[in-house]
């Protein structure tokens, strides 16, 4: 037998867990490669030149019960106290069934982002939900489907303002009263591409002067204004106006579409998503039809298939970065999907007069809680408020904080002399009752007299959530059954392989996930006090060093909330760095054409101009194109970004000779690290010349996609770029926050955590080894009826590989959707489509899938190849054939049947189960009928019902 013992490490190294082959799978893998052990085939793969010395030692692995354990203990080293601080943070309740049925169920968080619509229909149909609540509740025609979170969104909204504003003024105005994140996450953006921010009274706003301006409602001191005025002052001016609102405070107040907002952005976390110390939650982004192309991330829309009936998919793809590359209008990929579903079910579960109803209790509740305070004497500002009001404390402002947290509770420190205080949905009068004591008032909560402080001209007028999706019986039975009636509608990682190339669907361990849905780590405010959050300290630190330790770099931040973003606070350190070193005149970033399309996206947002760097003929970076275009910029190099393995799947030699040159022309090297899982514990970024990287910790680190977020794109960068790395007002640093929180979205981070101390670091290499091999015998598997795009020196290829499907179109008329859409008939979700290389498939099984499984895989696509050959022969019709139909649905099944070839065929192709088949719930969706056809909220239900006729 060709496999030695020490090939695979005993179980409590690399755990059965996460290493999907079992021993003899891979001994019989490796005879397939033709190689008698694991080591020489990674020998094989990744160049000597390249590899690591020594491996990492994280000490011995911990079992699934020491890890829970261990989990358990730095948990409680936070503390959990009530928070009142606000700043866009809340407490809230997740309603039990959405945090079961949801939150903690594969079906939901182990999908992908739904760019294949036929298999995404569930989620694609909660997202509009999302989108239709977030419309109706800020008065505007049309929302996405989230963006990362509030300050960004505030930011990117400053950005599509300047895009869309007719007035050529350089300055944006931002309202005072904005949370200072937003503030400073604003700063950051504006910065680098020249926009002036103003920050002033909304009185003082000149509209003349700017392109646009935001205004938080209510403010974060409390205010609720109306900003009709100011934005119609804006129109006069050819300006914009951008509000950021809760929209909890919506169901209740004027909503911003009356006041002639253009924009509207905010956070939906209060919409049953705990604070997380930060999150993830769903950010989103509201506007006016006429502005829709101009919006950056995703947006469900509706279509029909190609039998007509409504089915929902991705709208105005052209948007994004992977088609409009620097010119795209945002960089954002990953959002928060996951969080946007969340919150669109607490919509549901609650409806509009639940909801009504919690902002009514909020309203009333601070109403008590401010005339305790008026009657002991206090002054609180503002008159008018919805749930958050200031108290002058003179100079108390310590003592009344301090006496608070004696109490349990967490306020805000609001200048030197006051204390802001914010109730949420979780406040219970005894809250209320602390927080008197800590003013030093007795008193109960027991007059409940309903008073408001919301001016009858702010109370809102128009209704909302009329939709029958928000009217549907609130049984908990009918609730259950609506999420799981939508979770059958998809394929996700808990039935069937996602092979998707660069994302690395791997499996999110359920030991992993546990530890997020704890007290201890889910309802932290970010802004709590550190010595309240000393476990997510420890948290932090060690899971930083051992990432340190991954990738070969000497400090890391946690700040960015996804690769993109990622991206992006990578290449400001570098730019920090070269500004602090005088030569802040460098900004030309080579970047190759196989870059992911975020690369020269995020590159546009830090000002810099993108040069392309072409491809050789064998995948590789261009070497002599890559020298001339360092030496013919030289003096203006900021840097160049390469993905490593390249995203070709190959690890290329010269990565250290393009690094080199890089450096010797004074620009920095940006490793794109979506393509660690080819890496660690073998060879490290920034041991290869890279000088800063960005993990995606929802690829490698087993935080799962949540069907298009959430996501953490931490950046490590080597020491001297240390000092530039992004800052935050609360915690401090010189430079500015990318992100609302200082550590992103830290709930998410014991998944990472655990995964590597379950791991181990032989484990972890051992992942990545397997990971080489399961790409490696999917690619040998199909030698002959595809070809791989490119491969190694030694003939083999990283963690993924590239089927070349272009030369079916020519000899079959088949393309590459085709075989997608053939290949959910198949039960799968198809490969990366169409990138790195247009009209190509993208291959990443990564190492937890079994060998029966890359074999079901392998057969289905064998099964397709002879599909095309019959095409090519002519014994099937090129039009009429299974690859055009599909995929087939249940009702292709069951009606009239006049194709050439048989329903057996059709529906149960080689790899579909008998059994457990997954049907799709719609034939093929037409794209671009929905474009042309824009609707991005829900329909009328009679459409549902012409559908399903
Ligand atoms: C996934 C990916 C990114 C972007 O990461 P997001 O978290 O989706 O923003 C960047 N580069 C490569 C190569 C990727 O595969």
């Amino acid at each position: 037998m060709p496999f030695t013992p020490t090939d695979y490490l005993p179980y409590d190294f690399a755990n059965r867990r996460h290493i999907g082959p079992s021993p003899k799978e891979m001994a019989e893998m490796l005879e397939v490669l033709g190689i008698d052990s694991l080591d020489g085939l990674i020998d094989e793969t990744i160049p000597a030149s390249i590899r690591m010395e020594g491996g990492l030692d994280f000490g011995k692995p911990l079992s699934e019960r020491q890890l829970l354990y261990h989990m358990r203990v730095v948990s409680s080293k936070n503390r959990v106290l009530t928070s009142l601080i606000g700043q866009g943070y809340h407490g809230t309740v997740t309603p039990p069934a959405i945090q079961r049925n949801i939150l903690e169920n594969p079906a939901w968080y182990t999908a992908y982002t739904p760019y294949q619509p036929e298999i995404s229909q569930g989620r694609l149909e909660a997202l509009l939900n999302f989108q239709t609540m977030i419309s109706d509740l800020t008065g505007l025609e049309i929302a996405n489907a989230s963006l990362l979170d509030e300050s960004t969104a505030c930011a990117e909204a400053m950005t599509m303002a300047q895009r869309v504003a007719k007035s050529k003024a350089g300055a944006f105005f931002v309202d005072e009263n904005c949370h200072p994140q937003n503030i400073a996450v604003m700063k950051t953006r504006a910065a680098p591409l020249g926009i002036e921010v103003i920050v002033g009274a909304p009185e003082a706003l000149d509209p003349a002067a700017v392109f646009g301006a935001i205004f938080q409602y209510p403010g974060t001191y409390g205010h609720v204004r109306d900003f009709t005025d100011q934005i119609a002052a804006l129109h006069g001016a050819d300006a914009i106006g951008v509000i950021s609102a809760d929209p909890l405070s919506l169901t209740l107040l004027k909503e911003p579409g009356a006041m002639g907002a253009d924009i509207v952005v905010g956070s939906a976390q209060r919409f049953g998503v705990p604070m997380g110390y930060g999150g993830p939650h769903a950010a989103y982004m509201a506007t006016k039809d006429a502005y829709k192309r101009a919006m950056p991330g995703r947006l469900v829309g509706i279509s029909i298939d190609s039998h007509g009936n409504k089915a929902y998919r991705l709208a105005l793809q052209t948007r994004e970065q992977h088609i409009r590359r620097e010119k795209a209008t945002s960089n954002v990929c990953t959002a928060q999907a996951l969080l946007a579903v969340m919150a669109s079910f607490y919509g549901v579960f609650h409806g509009p007069e639940g909801l009504k109803a919690i902002a009514q209790r909020i309203h009333r509740k601070t109403v008590r809680l401010a005339r305790g305070l008026e009657e002991a004497g206090f002054t609180i500002e503002p008159e008018a408020f919805f749930d958050t009001i200031t108290v002058d404390v003179g100079r108390f402002q310590k003592g009344v904080m301090q006496a608070a947290v004696a109490e349990g509770v967490n306020l805000r420190k609001v200048g030197e002399s006051k204390v802001g205080i914010t109730l949420d949905e979780a406040t219970r009068s005894g809250v209320i009752e602390k927080v008197w004591r800590a003013f030093g008032i007795e008193r109960a909560d027991d007059d409940l007299t309903a008073e408001y402080r919301v001016p009858e001209a702010l109370h809102r007028q128009t209704p909302y959530l009329q939709h029958e999706v928000f009217h549907m019986n609130r049984a908990e039975t009918e609730m259950m059954r609506y999420m799981r009636r939508l979770a059958d509608r998809d394929l996700a990682l808990d039935r069937a392989m996602i092979p998707l190339g660069s994302c690395t669907m791997k499996l999110n361990a359920a030991v992993e996930m546990m530890p997020v849905s704890w007290r201890e780590f889910s309802l932290l405010h970010p802004f709590a006090p550190a010595d309240q959050a000393e476990g997510y300290r420890e948290l932090i630190d060690d899971l930083s060093a051992k990432l340190c330790a991954i990738t070969g770099y000497d400090d890391l931040s946690m700040q960015p909330n996804s690769g993109a973003q990622g991206e992006y606070a990578g290449l400001l350190t570098i730019a920090a760095y070269h500004r602090a070193r005088g030569e802040g005149h460098r900004n030309v970033c080579l970047i190759p054409t196989s870059a992911h399309g975020t690369n020269p996206a995020s590159a546009q947002m830090v000002g810099w101009k993108v040069v392309p760097v072409k491809s050789a003929a064998n995948g590789d970076i261009d070497l002599d194109d890559f020298r001339a275009k360092a030496e013919k910029h030289g003096e203006n190099l900021a840097g160049c970004m390469i993905t490593y393995p390249s995203t070709h799947g190959v690890f290329e030699e010269t990565v250290r000779d393009v690094c080199a040159i890089t450096h010797e022309h004074g620009g920095q090297v940006y490793i794109d690290g979506a393509n660690m899982n080819a890496m660690v514990g073998l060879s490290r970024p920034g041991d290869l010349g890279g000088d800063v990287s960005h993990l995606n910790l929802h690829k490698t680190f087993c935080i799962p996609h949540g069907g298009g977020g959430p996501g953490m794109g931490p950046i490590g960068v080597k020491a001297h770029l240390a000092p530039h790395l992004p800052g935050h007002p609360v915690t401090g640093g010189e430079e500015g926050p990318v992100s609302a929180a200082p550590f992103g979205s830290p709930s998410l981070l014991p998944i990472s955590w655990a995964y590597i101390l379950l791991m181990g670091g032989k484990g972890l290499a051992q992942a990545t080894k397997v990971a080489i091999l399961n790409a490696n015998y999917i690619a040998k598997r199909l030698e002959g009826a595809y070809d791989v795009l490119y491969k190694g020196g030694k003939g083999r290829v990283a963690h993924e590989c590239i089927l070349d499907t272009r030369p079916f179109e020519k000899s079959a008329g088949v393309t590459v959707e085709d075989i997608a859409k053939r290949l959910v008939d198949c039960g799968f979700h198809a490969p990366t489509m169409s990138w790195p290389v247009a009209g190509t498939l993208m291959v990443e099984p990564t190492e937890s899938e079994t060998k029966a499984e890359l074999d079901r895989f392998c057969d289905a696509m064998l099964a397709i190849r002879e599909e095309i050959r019959a095409i090519e022969e002519g014994k099937i019709d090129r039009e009429n054939n299974p690859l055009k139909n599909a995929p087939h649905t249940m009702e292709d099944l069951v009606r009239e049947w006049d194709r050439p070839y048989s329903r057996e065929q059709g529906c149960f192709p080689p790899g579909a189960f008998r059994v457990d088949k997954y049907w799709p719930p719609v034939n093929r969706v037409d794209n671009a009928y929905g474009d042309r056809n824009l609707i991005c909220t829900c329909p009328p239900m009679e459409d549902y019902a012409d559908a399903a006729e």
